[in-house]
């Protein structure tokens, strides 16, 4: 009876319906604005730690005709709970791959990588591998200059398939990063076997990096994984000049944060790269 009480409370309570009403709007939202190109992808740079500009990760942004920009936060769990995410995250490689096709010839934006997060449905679907491949194909892009942000959480799931898809799409070129490290679980042994290239410290520890003894010794022992790993390791978040200045003292070598800059539009990001030269 108390759960009966309970369900039926639940279920008549107006905050909740009003979720469900804004999820369900969320979702019709995201596909008009597929249709009608709402969406866009900015650019953070990632620099070397002798200056120099390596890379961007590519963050999707929704301009929404009625509500301005909305959080990534807000509608990648929408469009991953839908199975939306399937077509969002392959117009997010589609462009991507068109942005690195447009900066082809271009002498300080034709080295760089385009960093694209990949969410766990995505890359579990059977297809992702294929699907890759055409739009790599399509677009004429240059798989070594496409890098695939994973998590921690999402390969703990199908470990093997897993592995398969990342050394297919690693044999014709394409990078992988380990997003948001530090927060998941991950053994040592089970590193060792996937085939990645990068380790991306997470901004929630470069964050408490100079209070936090905890979160300073979690990321000097991630920089030092990293090196015997031989992968290269990037922090995240890098918001201060002593927060860049004690990763670099333990030996990290790519930065990307708000110390160098925010996610820009394209242009914003190409004028940026052009005058730092
Ligand atoms: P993330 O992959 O961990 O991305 C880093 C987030 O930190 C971005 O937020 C970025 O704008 C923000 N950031 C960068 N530098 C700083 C800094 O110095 N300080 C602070 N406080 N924040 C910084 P954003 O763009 O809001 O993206 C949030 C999350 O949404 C991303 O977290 C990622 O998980 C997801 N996301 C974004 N774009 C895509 C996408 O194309 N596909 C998928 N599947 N997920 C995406
Ligand atoms: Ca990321
Ligand atoms: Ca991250
Ligand atoms: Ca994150």
């Amino acid at each position: 009876a108390k759960a009966a009480g309970r369900n039926s409370v639940r279920f008549f309570d107006p905050s909740m319906q009003a979720q469900v009403r804004s999820r369900a709007e969320l979702e019709a939202g995201i596909r008009r604005g597929l249709d009608n190109g709402e969406f866009e992808l900015h650019y953070q740079p990632q620099y070397s730690d002798d200056g120099e500009l390596v890379g961007a990760e590519a963050l999707l942004r929704w301009q929404h005709p009625e509500r301005g920009m909305v959080s990534p936060a807000e509608f990648i769990p929408v469009a991953e709970a839908s199975g939306l995410i399937r077509p969002l995250g392959h117009w997010v490689l589609e462009e991507a791959c068109r942005q690195l096709v447009r900066w082809d010839t271009d002498p300080v934006l034709g080295s760089i990588a385009i960093s694209v997060n990949i969410s766990a449905v995505q890359m579990h679907h059977e297809n992702f591998v294929n699907e890759l491949l055409n739009v790599l194909e399509h677009s004429g892009a240059n798989a070594r200059r496409l890098k695939l942000e994973l998590t921690e959480s999402m390969l703990v799931r199908n470990v093997e398939q897993t592995i398969d898809k990342m050394a297919a799409l690693r044999r014709r070129g394409v990078g992988f990063s380990l997003d948001d490290f530090g927060t998941g679980y991950s053994s040592l042994i089970y590193l060792k076997r996937l085939p990645l290239d990068q380790l991306k410290i997470d901004q929630g520890f470069v964050h408490d990096l100079l209070h936090d003894a905890n979160d300073t010794a979690i990321v000097r022992t991630v920089i030092a994984l990293g090196q015997s790993l031989e992968l290269s390791v990037i922090a995240e978040g890098v918001e201060t000049d002593e927060q860049r200045s004690v990763l670099t003292d333990f030996g990290c070598r790519y930065f990307q944060g708000y110390l160098f800059s925010r996610p820009l539009p394209a242009e914003a990001f190409e004028a940026l790269a052009h005058e730092q030269v």
